[in-house]
């Protein structure tokens, strides 16, 4: 029998890492409820006072970590986003030192915006009084520990982490890597609504719930899967972060053509093919310490091709 977990927000931190004690145990199947606070801990909460309340605010703290069991370094763990709930609003805040406009700003100022929401469910925002803008909200950090040295909760890497990759949507399924026992799952971070890129430092930063079904991927389905991957829309993704935008690329791009030979049977001449034809390439961010590209692929071009994703 599966069980539904909650793990609240009282549980953050600013670092992904193998020596945090777990918030919360559950078995493979279960499903666990995360709340999370915004990327600013909550403490912005006044456009008066861009620079929030809290003198020991962390930095985009997670909620976390979930240790699930049986869980083994070299399985896959397999998060399944069953939904995402946002609180009544969101904030954004300008920056003097990040982003692609960050010299525009000589100080921080902040914008509190309302969640509102219209009769078929959707949820929007008024920006002014011209526009309003559909949102669809999204996690900015999810990943599991790190086999080695801890890392903070604004790096993406290939344990997941701040990748900030606006198609880790409800309805999708991410599979990350367990690197040490129990994996240790965290999240946080959630965007109201984020463009590709992310130019501006943030997405419409806002607290909320995460419910997610975690399960443990074992032997070969689970070496098959370039972690961190995704799964949305009828769309396969790999998502890749480095130093500089086209490093990542080319890693993102690599890895979805290995695994497309891997579970095609395809040769590395044919494959190229699938992926010049069939395959896109598209920014995730390029605002946090690593940038992050993904590489998409269609979902029913493998399964054409005997693949079923575990
Ligand atoms: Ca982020
Ligand atoms: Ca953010």
């Amino acid at each position: 029998m599966s069980q539904t977990i909650r793990i609240t927000k009282d549980y953050v931190s600013g670092v992904l890492t193998k020596e945090a004690e777990p918030a919360a145990v559950c078995r493979s199947g279960d499903t666990v409820v995360f709340e999370t606070r915004d990327c600013y801990d909550d403490a912005v909460i006044s456009e008066d006072r861009p620079l929030g309340d809290k003198k020991d605010a962390i930095e985009n703290p997670a909620t976390g970590p979930l240790y699930v069991e049986g869980a083994e370094p070299g399985d896959v763990l397999k998060a399944e986003i069953l939904d995402i709930e946002l609180r009544e609003w969101g904030v954004m805040r300008s920056s003097t030192l990040c982003g692609v406009f960050h010299e525009d700003f000589a100080e921080r100022s902040a914008r509190i915006f309302r969640i509102l929401n219209r009769e078929d469910g959707l949820q929007y925002v008024r920006f002014d009084e011209t526009l309003t803008i559909d949102l669809d909200p999204m996690i900015g950090v999810i990943g599991t520990a790190p086999a080695e040295e801890g890392i903070t909760t604004d790096t993406p890497d290939s344990h997941g982490g701040n990748m900030d990759c606006r198609r880790i949507v409800k309805g999708s399924v991410l599979y990350l890597p367990v690197n040490v026992k129990g994996g240790l799952l965290s999240m946080g971070d959630l965007h109201a609504l984020m463009g590709d890129g992310e130019v501006f430092i943030c997405g419409l930063e806002i607290g909320g719930r995460v419910t997610v079904r975690v399960s443990v991927v074992k032997g070969r389905q689970a070496e098959v899967l370039p972690t961190p991957f995704l799964s949305c829309r009828g769309r396969v993704m790999t998502i890749q972060s480095a130093a500089t935008l086209d490093e990542a690329g080319d890693m993102a791009a690599r890895a979805m053509k290995d695994f497309v030979k891997a579970v095609t049977g395809k040769d590395n001449l044919e494959a190229g093919m699938l992926m010049s034809l069939l395959s896109d390439m598209a920014v995730c961010q390029v605002v946090d310490p690593l940038r992050t590209v993904r590489m998409e692929f269609p979902l029913d071009v493998l399964e054409t091709y005997g693949y079923r994703l575990p």
